[in-house]
Protein backbone atom coordinates (compact mmCIF):
# COMPACT_ATOMS: atom_id res chain seq x y z
CA UNK A 1 0.00 0.00 0.00
CA UNK A 2 1.08 3.66 -1.20
CA UNK A 3 0.87 6.29 0.84
CA UNK A 4 1.03 9.62 -0.77
CA UNK A 5 0.32 13.22 -0.45
CA UNK A 6 1.01 14.81 -3.55
CA UNK A 7 -1.60 15.87 -6.07
CA UNK A 8 0.61 15.07 -8.92
CA UNK A 9 2.55 12.11 -7.81
CA UNK A 10 -0.93 10.73 -7.06
CA UNK A 11 -2.67 11.21 -10.39
CA UNK A 12 0.95 9.49 -11.59
CA UNK A 13 0.70 6.57 -9.62
CA UNK A 14 -3.12 5.93 -10.13
CA UNK A 15 -3.03 6.14 -13.77
CA UNK A 16 -0.66 3.75 -13.79
CA UNK A 17 -2.62 1.04 -11.55
CA UNK A 18 -5.34 1.79 -14.17
CA UNK A 19 -3.19 0.71 -17.13
CA UNK A 20 -1.92 -2.15 -15.22
CA UNK A 21 -4.69 -3.46 -13.52
CA UNK A 22 -8.19 -2.53 -14.60
CA UNK A 23 -11.51 -0.42 -13.23
CA UNK A 24 -10.05 2.38 -10.58
CA UNK A 25 -12.02 2.63 -7.07
CA UNK A 26 -11.98 5.44 -5.36
CA UNK A 27 -13.48 6.07 -1.56
CA UNK A 28 -13.12 9.50 -0.22
CA UNK A 29 -13.27 9.52 3.54
CA UNK A 30 -12.04 12.26 6.15
CA UNK A 31 -10.58 9.75 8.42
CA UNK A 32 -11.21 8.37 11.77
CA UNK A 33 -12.19 5.02 9.77
CA UNK A 34 -15.26 2.80 11.21
CA UNK A 35 -16.83 -0.21 10.16
CA UNK A 36 -19.05 2.23 7.51
CA UNK A 37 -16.04 3.35 5.66
CA UNK A 38 -14.69 0.34 5.91
CA UNK A 39 -17.75 -1.27 4.17
CA UNK A 40 -17.19 0.96 1.42
CA UNK A 41 -13.98 -0.29 0.91
CA UNK A 42 -15.05 -3.86 0.97
CA UNK A 43 -17.96 -3.08 -1.66
CA UNK A 44 -15.10 -0.92 -3.92
CA UNK A 45 -12.99 -3.96 -3.41
CA UNK A 46 -15.92 -5.98 -5.15
CA UNK A 47 -16.33 -3.82 -7.70
CA UNK A 48 -13.03 -2.22 -8.99
CA UNK A 49 -9.77 -3.62 -9.84
CA UNK A 50 -7.55 -1.10 -7.77
CA UNK A 51 -8.66 0.69 -4.77
CA UNK A 52 -7.74 4.10 -3.58
CA UNK A 53 -9.05 5.63 -0.36
CA UNK A 54 -8.42 9.40 0.21
CA UNK A 55 -8.44 10.75 3.92
CA UNK A 56 -8.72 14.51 4.13
CA UNK A 57 -10.55 16.57 6.55
CA UNK A 58 -11.51 18.89 3.97
CA UNK A 59 -11.10 22.62 5.82
CA UNK A 60 -13.99 24.31 3.35
CA UNK A 61 -16.94 22.09 4.44
CA UNK A 62 -16.81 22.95 8.24
CA UNK A 63 -18.28 26.38 9.26
CA UNK A 64 -16.30 28.51 11.15
CA UNK A 65 -17.62 27.75 14.49
CA UNK A 66 -17.93 23.69 13.66
CA UNK A 67 -15.18 20.97 14.69
CA UNK A 68 -12.68 21.37 12.07
CA UNK A 69 -9.85 21.84 14.06
CA UNK A 70 -10.81 19.05 16.63
CA UNK A 71 -12.51 16.36 14.31
CA UNK A 72 -10.52 12.95 14.87
CA UNK A 73 -7.41 12.58 13.29
CA UNK A 74 -5.66 9.07 13.56
CA UNK A 75 -3.74 8.65 9.80
CA UNK A 76 -1.49 5.79 11.30
CA UNK A 77 -4.41 3.30 12.70
CA UNK A 78 -6.37 4.67 9.14
CA UNK A 79 -3.38 3.17 7.13
CA UNK A 80 -2.96 -0.11 9.54
CA UNK A 81 -6.84 -0.55 8.62
CA UNK A 82 -6.58 0.16 4.85
CA UNK A 83 -3.17 -1.90 4.67
CA UNK A 84 -4.96 -5.19 5.99
CA UNK A 85 -8.15 -4.07 3.59
CA UNK A 86 -5.49 -4.69 0.74
CA UNK A 87 -5.74 -1.22 -0.62
CA UNK A 88 -3.49 -0.41 -2.70
CA UNK A 89 -3.94 3.51 -2.61
CA UNK A 90 -4.25 6.11 -0.11
CA UNK A 91 -3.97 9.91 -0.65
CA UNK A 92 -3.82 11.92 2.66
CA UNK A 93 -2.35 15.59 1.40
CA UNK A 94 -2.03 18.29 3.50
CA UNK A 95 -4.28 21.27 3.42
CA UNK A 96 -1.64 23.50 1.64
CA UNK A 97 -1.51 21.02 -1.41
CA UNK A 98 -5.57 20.86 -2.03
CA UNK A 99 -5.72 24.18 -1.45
CA UNK A 100 -2.63 26.04 -2.30
CA UNK A 101 -2.50 30.17 -0.95
CA UNK A 102 -5.13 32.19 -3.41
CA UNK A 103 -7.26 29.30 -4.35
CA UNK A 104 -10.74 30.95 -5.03
CA UNK A 105 -12.79 28.26 -7.66
CA UNK A 106 -15.40 26.65 -6.59
CA UNK A 107 -18.04 23.99 -7.64
CA UNK A 108 -21.29 24.98 -6.60
CA UNK A 109 -24.84 22.54 -6.84
CA UNK A 110 -26.88 25.57 -6.94
CA UNK A 111 -30.04 25.11 -5.02
CA UNK A 112 -29.81 21.65 -3.70
CA UNK A 113 -27.09 22.88 -1.53
CA UNK A 114 -28.99 24.79 0.67
CA UNK A 115 -31.39 21.98 1.15
CA UNK A 116 -31.38 19.62 4.76
CA UNK A 117 -27.97 20.20 5.92
CA UNK A 118 -27.08 23.26 3.64
CA UNK A 119 -29.53 25.16 5.09
CA UNK A 120 -27.80 24.40 8.81
CA UNK A 121 -24.41 24.49 7.46
CA UNK A 122 -24.22 27.51 4.64
CA UNK A 123 -21.35 26.71 2.39
CA UNK A 124 -20.92 22.81 3.46
CA UNK A 125 -21.98 21.42 0.34
CA UNK A 126 -20.05 23.77 -1.67
CA UNK A 127 -16.88 22.74 0.36
CA UNK A 128 -17.97 18.65 -0.36
CA UNK A 129 -18.45 19.36 -4.05
CA UNK A 130 -15.26 21.61 -4.66
CA UNK A 131 -13.00 18.65 -2.45
CA UNK A 132 -14.84 16.10 -4.52
CA UNK A 133 -14.40 17.45 -8.12
CA UNK A 134 -10.50 18.07 -6.79
CA UNK A 135 -10.16 14.49 -6.23
CA UNK A 136 -12.27 13.30 -9.28
CA UNK A 137 -9.29 15.02 -11.07
CA UNK A 138 -6.32 14.29 -9.16
CA UNK A 139 -7.22 10.25 -8.81
CA UNK A 140 -9.37 10.09 -12.05
CA UNK A 141 -11.38 7.22 -10.70
CA UNK A 142 -13.61 4.91 -13.14
CA UNK A 143 -16.02 4.45 -10.05
CA UNK A 144 -16.54 6.14 -6.88
CA UNK A 145 -17.75 4.81 -3.15
CA UNK A 146 -20.68 6.86 -0.95
CA UNK A 147 -22.13 6.00 1.83
CA UNK A 148 -25.99 6.52 2.13
CA UNK A 149 -25.50 7.91 5.70
CA UNK A 150 -24.70 11.16 3.89
CA UNK A 151 -28.02 10.85 1.83
CA UNK A 152 -27.91 14.88 0.54
CA UNK A 153 -24.30 14.65 -0.15
CA UNK A 154 -25.17 11.43 -2.37
CA UNK A 155 -27.82 13.23 -4.55
CA UNK A 156 -25.35 16.29 -4.65
CA UNK A 157 -22.70 14.55 -6.39
CA UNK A 158 -24.64 12.48 -8.90
CA UNK A 159 -26.06 16.24 -9.69
CA UNK A 160 -22.73 17.67 -9.95
CA UNK A 161 -21.69 14.34 -11.94
CA UNK A 162 -24.29 14.97 -14.09
CA UNK A 163 -23.87 18.34 -14.73
CA UNK A 164 -20.54 18.58 -15.40
CA UNK A 165 -20.49 15.30 -17.55
CA UNK A 166 -17.13 13.79 -14.93
CA UNK A 167 -16.62 10.23 -16.43
CA UNK A 168 -17.16 8.42 -12.95
CA UNK A 169 -19.99 6.33 -11.48
CA UNK A 170 -21.05 6.95 -7.85
CA UNK A 171 -21.70 3.96 -6.27
CA UNK A 172 -23.91 4.20 -3.35
CA UNK A 173 -23.67 1.66 0.01
CA UNK A 174 -26.05 1.18 2.48
CA UNK A 175 -25.47 2.93 6.11
CA UNK A 176 -23.82 0.45 9.04
CA UNK A 177 -25.25 0.88 12.59
CA UNK A 178 -24.51 -0.43 15.44
CA UNK A 179 -26.56 -3.01 16.96
CA UNK A 180 -28.45 -1.01 18.38
CA UNK A 181 -29.46 1.12 15.28
CA UNK A 182 -27.39 4.56 15.81
CA UNK A 183 -25.39 4.92 12.94
CA UNK A 184 -22.02 4.83 12.95
CA UNK A 185 -19.67 8.04 12.48
CA UNK A 186 -16.44 9.50 13.21
CA UNK A 187 -18.43 12.16 15.30
CA UNK A 188 -20.08 9.55 17.71
CA UNK A 189 -16.13 9.74 19.54
CA UNK A 190 -17.51 12.77 20.88
CA UNK A 191 -20.66 11.96 22.60
CA UNK A 192 -20.55 11.21 26.52
CA UNK A 193 -22.23 8.15 27.81
CA UNK A 194 -25.35 10.14 28.68
CA UNK A 195 -25.24 11.75 25.17
CA UNK A 196 -24.76 8.48 23.17
CA UNK A 197 -28.22 6.81 25.02
CA UNK A 198 -29.57 10.23 23.71
CA UNK A 199 -28.32 9.67 20.31
CA UNK A 200 -30.46 6.50 19.51
CA UNK A 201 -33.40 9.41 19.71
CA UNK A 202 -32.35 9.60 16.19
CA UNK A 203 -33.22 6.13 15.11
CA UNK A 204 -36.23 5.99 16.90
CA UNK A 205 -38.27 9.06 15.23
CA UNK A 206 -36.96 7.54 11.85
CA UNK A 207 -38.44 3.92 12.93
CA UNK A 208 -41.39 6.40 14.12
CA UNK A 209 -42.16 7.83 10.60
CA UNK A 210 -41.64 4.08 9.17
CA UNK A 211 -44.19 2.84 11.21
CA UNK A 212 -46.61 5.28 10.51
CA UNK A 213 -45.76 4.57 6.95
CA UNK A 214 -46.10 1.05 7.35
CA UNK A 215 -49.81 1.43 8.81
CA UNK A 216 -50.36 3.11 5.96
CA UNK A 217 -50.07 7.27 6.27
CA UNK A 218 -48.77 8.97 3.34
CA UNK A 219 -49.17 12.51 4.47
CA UNK A 220 -45.93 13.82 4.85
CA UNK A 221 -46.38 16.44 6.92
CA UNK A 222 -48.51 13.81 9.66
CA UNK A 223 -45.27 11.59 9.25
CA UNK A 224 -42.84 14.43 10.13
CA UNK A 225 -44.95 15.24 12.77
CA UNK A 226 -44.65 11.75 14.23
CA UNK A 227 -41.16 11.46 14.09
CA UNK A 228 -40.72 14.91 15.82
CA UNK A 229 -42.95 14.08 18.76
CA UNK A 230 -40.46 10.64 18.92
CA UNK A 231 -37.61 13.28 18.60
CA UNK A 232 -39.27 15.43 21.13
CA UNK A 233 -39.25 12.96 23.79
CA UNK A 234 -35.44 13.38 24.88
CA UNK A 235 -34.75 17.18 26.34
CA UNK A 236 -31.11 16.65 25.60
CA UNK A 237 -31.43 16.22 21.86
CA UNK A 238 -32.02 20.01 19.67
CA UNK A 239 -33.66 19.14 16.85
CA UNK A 240 -32.50 20.85 13.21
CA UNK A 241 -34.36 19.18 11.34
CA UNK A 242 -36.87 16.43 10.16
CA UNK A 243 -37.92 16.18 6.68
CA UNK A 244 -39.19 13.95 4.22
CA UNK A 245 -38.06 14.53 0.47
CA UNK A 246 -37.27 13.55 -3.27
CA UNK A 247 -33.82 11.40 -3.17
CA UNK A 248 -32.61 13.06 -6.44
CA UNK A 249 -34.07 16.51 -6.00
CA UNK A 250 -34.16 16.91 -2.28
CA UNK A 251 -37.27 18.92 -2.56
CA UNK A 252 -39.65 18.43 0.03
CA UNK A 253 -42.76 16.05 -0.44
CA UNK A 254 -46.31 16.38 0.02
CA UNK A 255 -47.71 13.16 -0.58
CA UNK A 256 -45.87 9.61 -0.78
CA UNK A 257 -46.79 8.06 -3.86
CA UNK A 258 -42.78 7.19 -4.35
CA UNK A 259 -39.57 6.09 -2.61
CA UNK A 260 -38.74 9.43 -0.61
CA UNK A 261 -35.63 9.84 1.80
CA UNK A 262 -36.73 10.47 5.31
CA UNK A 263 -33.41 12.93 6.62
CA UNK A 264 -33.00 13.74 10.04
CA UNK A 265 -30.79 15.49 12.20
CA UNK A 266 -29.92 16.73 15.39
CA UNK A 267 -27.49 18.36 17.83
CA UNK A 268 -26.42 16.79 21.13
CA UNK A 269 -24.11 18.62 23.43
CA UNK A 270 -21.56 19.56 20.69
CA UNK A 271 -22.75 17.34 18.41
CA UNK A 272 -24.64 17.32 15.31
CA UNK A 273 -25.63 13.94 14.16
CA UNK A 274 -27.52 12.48 11.07
CA UNK A 275 -29.34 9.71 9.88
CA UNK A 276 -31.88 8.82 7.29
CA UNK A 277 -34.56 5.79 5.74
CA UNK A 278 -35.95 5.32 2.15
CA UNK A 279 -39.64 4.62 2.64
CA UNK A 280 -40.75 2.19 -0.44
CA UNK A 281 -44.85 2.53 -0.77
P1 LIG B 1 -16.69 10.81 6.23
O1 LIG B 1 -15.34 10.31 6.60
O2 LIG B 1 -17.60 11.00 7.40
O3 LIG B 1 -16.65 11.99 5.30
O4 LIG B 1 -17.36 9.65 5.39
C1 LIG B 1 -16.74 9.11 4.26
C2 LIG B 1 -17.72 8.23 3.54
O5 LIG B 1 -18.13 7.18 4.41
C3 LIG B 1 -18.98 8.99 3.12
O6 LIG B 1 -19.37 8.56 1.83
C4 LIG B 1 -19.99 8.56 4.16
O7 LIG B 1 -21.32 8.58 3.69
C5 LIG B 1 -19.54 7.13 4.44
N1 LIG B 1 -20.04 6.71 5.74
C6 LIG B 1 -19.86 7.34 6.92
N2 LIG B 1 -20.53 6.69 7.90
C7 LIG B 1 -21.14 5.62 7.32
C8 LIG B 1 -21.99 4.58 7.79
N3 LIG B 1 -22.35 4.49 9.08
N4 LIG B 1 -22.43 3.67 6.90
C9 LIG B 1 -22.08 3.76 5.59
N5 LIG B 1 -21.29 4.70 5.08
C10 LIG B 1 -20.82 5.62 5.94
Amino acid sequence: MKVVTNPEEMRFLSRGERTRRGRLGLVPTMGALHDGHLSLVRTARSRSDVIAVSIFVNPTQFGPTEDFAKYPRNLESDCALLEREGVELVFAPPVDEMYPHGAVTWVVVEGMSDRLCGRSRPGHFRGVTTVVSKLFHIVEPDLAFFGQKDAAQVAIIKRMVRDLNLPVSIEVCPIVREPDGLALSSRNSYLTQDERKSALVLYRSLMRVQEEFAKGERDAAKLVESGKKELAQDPAVLQDYLEIVDPDSLEPEVTITKPVLVAVAAVLGKTRLIDNITLHP
